[in-house]
């Protein structure tokens, strides 16, 4: 028996969760935020509980410290031997990293040289991958990476038209994300749908803030719509998704706010999306309830939603040669029926059909497609936390 942390480190927070492995219970789980200020808030949650202190936190190192005496002042540990894994979340794992690897001098350095590829999280990823090994170095520690499942992609796939050379040189091609989140409710489908993941064809769609939507033969990822960064593919709350790159050159010429890189960055990644377009939220609860009120906005912002990740899904059906399984996850996936029913509706001709009833219940968990449906539709909360957690034991010496 032994506990297990997974950890997810942002630019200024910390987000855990413990775990007994391998009976994968979650003892207590927490989030510290606003890492660097004087005012810093830790919350932890166990046995039903939730406790939130406000502190000064100057970096990771220390966020790390106030979580452990966290642990030991609740009485959740007794001392910090009981915890014997960590795993880690890093964005990027480049090219290089093909599946989750144990942790050494040499890990940490590449994972920081990958920060040229996720400026905002990978230098927050290695802060926590150092923090743990300085204050716990004798502990098993794993990275576990977004991009890793997304390596089985074919070259055809991964690469852009683009000059060869920006590939060579620039290391420019599709890393894809939500690698965990994939693959995990692929291995759960599977389950639920009673046949070996390697006999089945999967479209699995991830739609929270973020969005993206992966085509899966034989448990392996062959395409997915995010790219070289999770800006690609399809809308989400805050990120246009795909849009024809001639209109940056076009709004550098013509547009007084759309000048520098950062102006590019900001407005593609924070300011588009159902946000851009609604005028009103990125949050699709916020953008139902103005389309209610009859906000033309919010329906286009919502209408072009739905068309994007009808079009993905239509894409990697045709990818696939045809799939047994569609398969909704994160906070959208698992928790509007409209949007569910709204998107399969287009999969009909598919064979993909929703059983009203199962649809709408929630929570909801597994099938909510009809008996006789040829395409299954499924849902799957996802857990990126345990695919963390689960690793560190696989890969435990
Ligand atoms: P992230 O990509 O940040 O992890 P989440 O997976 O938490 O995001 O998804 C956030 C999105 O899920 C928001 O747009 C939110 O409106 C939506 N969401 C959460 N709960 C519900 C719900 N009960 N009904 C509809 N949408 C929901």
């Amino acid at each position: 028996m032994s506990k297990t942390i997974a950890i997810n480190a942002g630019s200024s927070s910390l987000k855990w969760q413990l775990y007994l492995m391998p009976e994968e219970e979650v003892i207590a789980k927490g989030l510290i935020e606003r890492i660097g200020l004087n005012d810093a808030i830790s919350t932890v949650k166990f046995d039903g509980k939730e406790e939130k202190q406000v502190l000064a936190i100057a970096d990771h190192t220390q966020a790390v410290k106030i979580l452990l005496d966290d642990l030991m002042r609740l009485g959740i540990i007794k001392s910090y031997d009981e915890i014997t894994g960590v795993g880690h979340r890093v964005v990027a794992g480049g090219e290089h990293f093909k599946d989750s690897a144990l942790v050494d001098e040499d890990v940490i350095q590449k994972v920081e040289e990958l920060t040229l590829l996720a400026p905002l999280h990978n230098g927050a990823n290695a802060a926590g991958i150092r923090a743990f090994k300085e204050i716990l170095p004798d502990i098993t520690s794993v990275v576990v990476f977004d991009t890793s499942f997304h390596t089985s992609m074919p070259e055809k796939a991964y690469r852009y038209p683009l000059p060869s050379k920006y590939y060579r040189e620039n290391q420019v091609r599709k890393y894809g994300a939500h690698g965990t989140s994939h693959e995990y409710v692929a291995q759960e489908a599977a389950k639920i749908m009673g046949k070996p993941l390697e006999d089945l064809k999967l479209v699995t769609a991830h739609i929270g803030n973020g969005v993206s939507i992966t085509a899966i033969d034989s448990g392996k990822s062959v395409d997915t719509s995010m790219g070289f960064t999770p800006l690609a593919g399809v809308m989400m709350g805050t990120r246009t998704g795909d849009i024809d790159p001639a209109i940056i050159p076009y709004l550098l010429e013509h547009s007084d706010d759309f000048q520098t890189a950062e102006d590019i960055s900001r407005i593609l990644n924070r300011e588009s999306g159902l946000l851009g377009v609604s005028e009103v939220s990125n949050d699709m609860r916020d953008v139902m309830a103005a389309m209610e009120q009859g906000d033309a906005k919010s329906q286009l912002a919502y209408d072009m939603f739905i068309d994007r990740i009808v079009k993905y899904i239509g894409q990697y059906l045709a990818v696939l040669s045809g799939a047994d399984g569609i398969i909704f996850t994160a906070g959208i996936g698992e928790n509007d029926p409209k949007v569910r029913q709204d998107i399969i509706r287009h999969f009909e001709w598919a064979g993909a059909k929703l059983d009203a009833s199962k649809n709408e219940v929630r929570p909801v968990k597994g099938l909510i497609s009809t008996e006789d449906a040829s395409l299954k539709v499924l849902v799957i909360p996802t857990d990126e936390e345990l695919v963390i957690a689960r690793d560190v034991e696989r890969l435990k010496k």
